[in-house]
């Protein structure tokens, strides 16, 4: 059922060689469960009934990772694969490796296990099959095949107790619901509505990871609605789309265009659909009798960043991006002299000019400072130069604004 052809040959290497210390190996969860969807699975995972410390006595390249959760990590050249030992989910032996908080958070899970019990600490039962590329046999959850070929995300065991050891299985269910277009059990759904405030109290870390694999996989918009149909899109976006119109479409330009930029095998960045999706509130926090004050737009920038960080963090090397394509934004606007070529040269002037664009998108502005930076850009330097000087013909007052946003453009 599964063609081996479509499997890592290295994932196949290290089940082999497993198997040949005498252990168990499996590729487990999403790779199983995309194969048998006609996906291509974007990474494969192992489990084994080896320990971590066996595994990594077993092959040279490799390291044991996590503390939380701990795994090792078997990699070659060009790949790393993750192989989990089986665990038990159940602390029977109460010696401190299971451990929860109050309100029943898993915050530490090393305790081992056998393949069954592997099974039950799962999330979902499309996500607990186990396939033997030796052995061609698919084992584990019982209803997993079933709930594959009835296009279903369902929870192993009540989902109110889950996504209370882990909140962040809420988000796992709607991401999956929209990448295999499966629908979601109502039990599930429940649940969501129930435990969802839970995630308030997941480390921005783990949400910020969360928040790449959500908006950077070519299903944002989906996700985004489908997160904010159940009001979990304040966990991941302190920007709130209801806000007014143009937020709401910002919102959504912004995702959209993320979303075909990876159709059209094009980079994406969380710097970029950050500063996006974060650019209604820096106006917000900017604007003075419907102008944009500089002082408070430059004052902002750092709070506007700090309260999602809060939430999501946003690694340091992303700070000073989003911040350039912010003030970019202004540098557009204003285009006397030698400003223009400045703002060209700037090494974010592609993305700035880029987001521009879904700005005009999103206020149905008549599209002319965009239009401007596009006949810029690829015409030669008489055409730039002309560019200039009619600009200064024509709209000298409106460039020595420079930075009088039209209010539809904010
Ligand atoms: P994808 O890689 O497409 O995001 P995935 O299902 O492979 O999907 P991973 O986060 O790579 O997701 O996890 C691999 C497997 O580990 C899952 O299929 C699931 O069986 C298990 N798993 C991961 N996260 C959790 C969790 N929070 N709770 C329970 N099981 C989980
Ligand atoms: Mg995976």
């Amino acid at each position: 059922m599964i063609n081996n052809k479509k499997i890592s040959k290295f994932a196949i290497s290290i089940i082999k060689d497993l198997n040949k210390n005498n252990f168990e190996g499996y590729l487990v969860g999403g790779c199983v469960r995309d194969l048998l969807c006609g996906l291509e699975p974007k990474d494969f995972d192992i489990a084994t009934n080896a320990t971590p410390e066996q595994v990594r006595k077993i092959f040279k390249a490799s390291r044991i990772i996590g503390k939380r959760f701990k795994l090792v990590h078997v990699f070659n050249r060009s790949e790393l694969i993750e192989v989990a030992t089986f665990r038990s989910g159940q602390d029977l032996t109460n010696n401190g490796h299971l451990i929860k908080d109050q309100s029943g958070k898993i915050i530490r899970d090393n305790i081992w296990g056998n393949l069954d019990e592997d099974t039950y600490r799962r999330d979902f039962t499309v996500n607990a099959l186990y396939y033997s590329p030796i052995s061609k046999k698919i084992i584990g959850h019982k209803n997993g095949m079933g709930d594959i070929h009835k296009k279903s995300i369902v929870s192993i065991g009540d989902p109110k107790k889950r996504f209370s050891e882990d909140p962040v299985r809420s988000l796992r269910a709607i991401r999956f619901s929209n990448k295999l277009e499966f629908k979601i059990d109502k039990k599930i759904k429940e649940a969501i509505y129930e435990k969802g405030a839970l995630l308030a109290g997941i480390s921005n870390a783990r949400l910020f990871d969360e928040f790449c694999k959500i908006f950077l996989s070519g299903m944002a918009e989906k996700n985004f609605n489908k997160l904010t149909s159940f009001g979990l899109n304040k966990y991941l976006v302190t920007t709130d789309p209801q806000k007014n119109e143009f937020t709401k479409k910002l919102l959504s330009e912004a995702l959209r265009n993320t979303d075909k930029r990876l159709k059209n095998n094009l980079s994406v960045t969380p710097g970029f659909l950050i500063a996006a999706l974060l650019w209604p509130e820096l106006i917000e926090q900017s604007l003075s009798k419907n102008e944009i004050n500089l002082r408070k737009f430059f004052r902002s920038m750092d709070k506007v960043l700090r309260r999602q960080h809060k939430i999501t963090a946003i690694p340091r090397k992303f700070h000073s991006y989003i911040k350039d394509i912010w003030v970019l934004q202004l540098k557009l606007h204003s285009r006397i002299n030698k400003q223009p070529y400045k703002t060209f040269k700037h090494p974010r002037f592609r993305a700035a000019y880029d987001f521009l664009l879904i700005r005009e998108k999103a206020a149905n502005e008549k599209k002319y400072l965009g239009k401007w930076w596009t006949d810029f850009q690829i015409n030669d330097d008489n055409i730039k130069r002309s560019l200039i000087n009619n600009l200064k013909e024509k709209n000298l007052e409106e460039s020595m604004k420079t930075f009088g946003f039209s209010q539809e453009l904010i």
